[in-house]
């Protein structure tokens, strides 16, 4: 069985990695309990400061990752404060302290945050290096992304009982990337969007563009929601160097990242908008998104995501880690849905995120868990909202 895998090192899955796919699995199953569509909350980003403490990540001639990427991650969160209403900062660290690599993600997942973002700097040792790229979770394409994300992996090294606390995960090793290529992530597009965002300012700072890459990032596999981590720039090149510790750099990469973050809440929001416009219940509008599990004899709306003639088996694999799906069999067709609804808008709402996923999902309505005409059932609850 090939893994895809591009440096011709890795042919096979051996038993380590099949081990590794289970024992990651539990993350995987907590990224798929997390609700896919923006509530009214508001957001929650956390940046996330790369190194700290006795970690001082890659190292400069005058300066060290840790530092230049600490005082990024403050004017980012103060940037992203000051102009984004809604919104909440959360970081994993505000000194220059040591957080073990699982933290990071943890904090996100605890605080139910939606975005994630990470931040870097590189190193080379062609001097002459420079430039800005930002990753998000997936298979290394070539040996250079690989290479980047086993020296930030390699900071577990420096945790005690890293082989205990990270099941045997070992950075070095070109092996225990194989799971990467194993699992399907769910935030992937997402992922992508903030990612290219992020470069795009850069460029409009007039920072060189590496692009968007991907590779395997434990940090990032480990968190339950969209994440990137972003690379500012070479501590290895002098003039790099230079621009990273400057007041001047400091602040074109912030409000880089800050603005990439503004262009993606903003098109999210938006987006949620124009779905609750396209419909005609204006009536229910106004409703807070409402996910209470009904009976299912009540009227509901639900997504379908996907119909089959054989049935399939319900587990989050199966549905691109989609943890709550329902079955409905209908003129010999099963038919899977997911999320429960007692408005159309919320539902509508709910699809629209789904979508990056499922692209052809649908809002359907459904009471005794059979399907009703969708435009009666949103006649029905206009009339009688308090009844169903
Ligand atoms: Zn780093």
């Amino acid at each position: 069985m090939s893994t895809g895998i591009n440096n011709g090192k890795l042919h096979t899955i051996n038993i380590y990695a099949v081990k590794m796919i289970f024992i990651f699995a539990s993350f995987i199953v907590f990224s798929s309990s997390t609700p896919l569509y923006k509530n009214n909350k508001g957001w929650i980003i956390v940046i996330d400061p790369g190194h700290g403490g006795k970690d001082p990540g890659a190292l400069g001639s005058f300066s060290q990752e840790k530092n230049i990427a600490l005082a990024i991650a403050l004017k980012t969160g103060e940037y992203i404060e000051q102009n984004i209403k809604n919104v909440t900062v959360i970081y994993t660290r505000k000194t220059d302290t040591f957080v073990e690599l699982r933290d990071r993600p943890e904090i996100a997942n605890k605080s139910k945050a939606d975005l994630f973002i990470s931040i870097h700097v590189n190193a080379a040792l062609a001097k002459n290096a420079y430039g800005t790229e930002t990753y998000f979770m997936g298979l290394a394409k070539n040996q250079r992304n690989l290479d980047v994300a086993m020296k930030e992996n390699e900071v577990i090294l420096l945790e005690k009982d890293h082989s205990t606390k990270y099941e045997g995960f070992d950075p070095k090793s070109p092996e225990s990337y194989i799971m990467f290529s194993l699992t399907q992530y769910i935030y992937r597009e997402q992922c992508k969007d903030l990612a290219t965002k992020i470069q795009t300012q850069y460029k409009g700072n007039k920072r060189e563009d590496r692009d968007v890459q991907q590779a395997g990032f434990l940090v990032l596999y480990m968190t339950s929601m969209p994440s990137v981590l972003t690379e500012t720039g070479f501590i290895t090149n002098p003039d790099e160097e230079k621009f990273l510790n400057s007041k001047d750099g400091q602040d074109k990469i912030a409000s880089s990242i800050f603005k990439a973050c503004n262009d993606y809440i903003n098109e999210i929001d938006s987006k949620s908008g124009i779905s609750v416009s396209e419909n005609q219940s204006s009536e229910t509008v106004s409703d807070s998104i409402t996910n209470e599990i009904s009976n299912s004899g009540d009227l509901m709306f639900r997504v379908q995501v996907t119909t089959s003639a054989t049935k399939t088996e319900i587990n989050p694999e199966n549905f691109k880690g989609i943890k709550e799906i329902d079955e409905l069999f209908v003129l010999d067709r099963y038919k899977y849905v997911t999320g429960r609804f007692t408005n159309y808008s919320a539902a509508a709402k709910y699809r629209k995120t789904i979508e990056k996923i499922y692209p052809d999902a649908f809002v359907i309505a459904v009471k005794d868990n059979k399907i009703v005409p969708l435009q009666e059932a949103i006649e029905k609850k206009k009339k009688n909202k308090s009844k169903y």
